[in-house]
């Protein structure tokens, strides 16, 4: 049977995202470029961040630690025992972030409740300790003069871009992802959490500022198989964006002020931020829907890469191309007999679509398309609507996300070229994270076909290992923590 009216006006939209071999390796040419400029200069596209990180571990480090999160769409808490074999224990809680408090005049609030989101977890996970401290510090009103061990440290992965200065100091540069809370940026990040916990009396240090990257990539390394050092972390949740291990004398930036250069072995742990990967669009598609969603954003013109590619923003160009194909009379999308669209269908608002609906229609393999029929109705309202319909929908789902994997392969593959670790005889380990690439069926796998594309990976390709740094925010956090107060840890010693 020929495809229908509507199957094949969304099979002309869904070729909209098709992104060729060539345009990937001019997405590769120019993210080299830009990778350049930014270790070169400040105010870059590609920001190329110090961390302070200076090593990646080996899964021998040991202690007790804390460790919050603030993604994007969750907040985590977790406590860590890393347990020096690889392996490790972990407590967590998690909350969605309320959205007033992602969008609002000062950022007390916000810190307020993160705080408060500690406290809670201490008294349910750690009550012993919460209770013996806390009561008395509350009593004397002691913020610093405690004894060190009866202090938590904490790591804190603050997934924003920050003009990180030292291990735990670093000024927030711009919130992305949605929020907007103005006067907290150019603040000190941990300081603002620090604050908020001190107003609680919380016997908790903010030992470390990490970027979700990075984190992803120390966890990695801790708990990868082999000797094998983690390269990349590199994040697929609400947001995305990359860390990976540089040569310190290849950041000329840090060198302005005619100190010796760092000498040929040093190393350090670049936060990418390829969110903004070419903010200009010199290489990046642009699809009407592409323009529709970034007018509407808080930001327009900025993390134009993240916008193409990250879970806050898959599920919004489907329903605008949804939207837009329902409009076109001649497509006939969502408008045979019977199938109702209600006015008050999520389908009418702005990011109404999760991503997680693109997952839940790609791994659905009826033939009728049961599942994502089923889905149309219990996420948007839609009822009867026709197999034709189901199929035109998981087209362009299907499209975009894989140009969103294609588009993922453009800055993993540019940094293992140029840090030549593809051209080691090694393997090549990257570390990810994020609940786009766990659950989008065969993510990594479109990710590994558009590399074996690129000049100068091909067959390589073989030798790189994508794995998942499992609860890797967390365990990452710890880690950095534990960099940042060697010897300070918690536990008995
Ligand atoms: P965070 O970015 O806060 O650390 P996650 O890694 O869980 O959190 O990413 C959340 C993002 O992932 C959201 O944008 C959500 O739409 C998307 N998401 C959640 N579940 C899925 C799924 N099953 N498939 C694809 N994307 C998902
Ligand atoms: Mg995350």
């Amino acid at each position: 049977m020929a495809p229908g009216p509507s199957l094949d006006a969304a099979l002309r939209v869904a070729r909209e995202f098709d992104l060729p071999s060539d345009q990937v390796q001019r997405g590769v040419d120019e993210f080299l470029s830009q990778m350049a400029e930014g270790m070169a200069k400040n105010g870059t596209n590609l920001s190329q961040i110090p961390t302070y990180v200076t090593s990646v571990p080996n899964g021998t480090e040991k202690g007790l630690y804390l460790a919050v999160d603030l993604g994007g769409t969750n907040f985590r808490v977790c406590s860590i025992n890393l347990r020096g074999d690889s392996t490790f224990d972990l407590t967590q809680s998690k909350v969605a972030i309320p959205r007033d408090l992602m969008v609002a005049p000062s950022y007390k609030e916000l810190f307020k409740f993160l705080a408060k989101q500690v406290e809670s977890f201490l008294e349910t996970h750690h009550n012993e300790h919460f209770e013996a401290t806390v009561r008395r510090r509350r009593l004397t009103g002691t913020t610093d003069e405690y004894r060190r061990e009866e202090i938590f440290d904490l790591g804190f992965t603050f997934s924003f871009p920050v003009h990180q200065t030292s291990i735990n100091r670093g000024t927030l540069i711009r919130w992305t992802k949605g929020f907007d809370i103005p006067d907290a940026v150019g603040q000190d990040v941990c300081l603002m959490l620090q604050d908020a916990i001190n107003e609680l009396h919380l016997p908790v240090r903010v030992a470390a500022l990490v970027n979700d990257t990075v984190g992803t990539l120390m966890a990695r390394s801790y708990t990868s198989p082999g000797k094998t050092e983690t390269v990349i972390g590199a994040i697929f949740g609400t947001g995305t964006n990359g860390a990976y291990v540089e040569k310190l004398n290849r950041l000329t930036k840090l060198n302005t002020k005619g100190e010796p250069a760092a000498d040929a072995t040093q190393q350090m742990v670049i936060n990418t931020e390829w969110g903004s990967f070419d903010n200009n669009l010199s290489v990046l598609p642009n699809t009407l829907y592409d323009q529709q969603l970034d007018a509407a954003s808080v930001n327009p013109g900025i993390q134009m890469f993240e916008k193409r590619v990250s879970g806050m923003f898959l599920g919004e160009i489907l329903r605008l191309a949804i939207l837009g194909l329902a409009k076109d009379a001649t497509a006939r999308l969502l408008r045979g007999d019977g199938t109702l669209i209600p006015t008050d269908s999520p389908l009418y608002t702005p990011w109404g679509i999760d991503t997680s609906f693109l997952s839940v229609i790609e791994a659905d393999t009826t033939s009728d398309l049961a599942e994502t029929k089923a889905a149309l109705f219990e996420h948007f309202k839609v009822s009867n609507a026709s197999t034709d319909d189901a199929q035109a929908i998981q087209a362009i789902g299907h499209a975009i996300a894989k140009r969103s994997a294609r588009l993922s392969a453009i800055a993993l593959a540019a940094i293992l070229i140029d840090t030549k670790r593809i051209d080691t005889d090694e393997t090549v380990d990257i570390g990810v994270d994020g609940s786009l690439v766990e659950f989008y069926p065969k993510f990594v796998d479109y990710i590994r076909e558009a590399m074996r594309e690129i000049k100068g990976i091909g067959e390589k390709e073989k030798k790189v290992r994508i794995g998942i740094a499992k609860d890797g925010s967390g365990v990452g956090a710890a880690l950095i923590a534990l960099v940042a107060h060697k010897g300070y840890a918690i536990e008995s010693r």
